[in-house]
């Protein structure tokens, strides 16, 4: 009997992060799988360090509790005005339970005093792969911009609306998903994840 699809998991309860790695996705002969059929599941507690140890530990969290091969991407914002802050406390920048909106208030207030020149930022992703017998590997992409002075857009979720791309004279925010797909940290991760991920499920032929 031939086996069926292979099925991969996204590790994330964040629904639009998710609905952004299943279409940078696209085209992988997998059955992709996110945790809306999981409601019951705790989420894997970040506490590492690092985007990697965050990333690693999502995919071994979800893929031990679900029993599917899961992919988890960890990212953020590192301002260079701040020292590479708010990084990995990207999500949680202004308190524990912060939206995206508060988080935004918070940068721009710190930034207040910062001249364009200074607003240089980058967004990181890294993404890991992990069965739930092992961690398979990590890779990582990032994106260069400069933090706006006020929000522009409502497309995207996070700081995408205070992220400015040279290359398209605009925020994440004001951009088509499809457009942001092109030039995007995840989009630049998943890309090396592809490729990797080939490898992986030939191996395992
Ligand atoms: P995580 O779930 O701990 O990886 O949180 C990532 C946080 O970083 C998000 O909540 C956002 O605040 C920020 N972030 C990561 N990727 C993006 C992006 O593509 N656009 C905007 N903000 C992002």
């Amino acid at each position: 009997m031939t086996p069926g699809p292979f099925e991969l998991l996204v590790g994330t309860k964040n629904r639009k992060k998710a609905a952004e790695i299943r279409r940078l996705l696209t085209g992988l002969s997998v059955t992709v799988l996110d945790l809306s059929g999981f409601d019951e599941l705790p989420d894997v507690a970040e506490e590492g360090l690092t985007f990697e140890e965050n990333a690693v530990a999502k995919a071994a969290g979800f893929a031990r509790m679900t029993g599917l091969a899961t992919i988890a991407d960890d990212s953020g914002l590192e301002v260079d005005a701040l020292g590479g802050r708010p990084g990995v406390y990207s999500a949680r920048f202004a308190g524990e339970n912060a939206d995206d909106e508060a988080n935004n208030r918070l940068l721009l207030k710190m930034l207040a005093n910062t001249p364009a020149v200074e607003r240089t930022a980058r967004f990181r992703c890294v993404i890991a792969l992990a069965t739930p017998e092992e961690s398979v590997f990590t890779c990582e992409g990032s994106v260069e911009g400069v933090i706006t002075t006020e929000p522009r857009g409502t497309g995207g979720f996070g700081y995408d609306p205070l992220f400015y791309l040279a290359q398209c004279s605009a925020t994440f925010g004001e951009l088509p998903g499809e457009v942001k797909d092109r030039f995007s940290h995840r989009a630049r991760a998943l890309g090396r994840f592809k490729r990797l991920f080939a490898e992986f499920l030939a191996a395992r032929r």
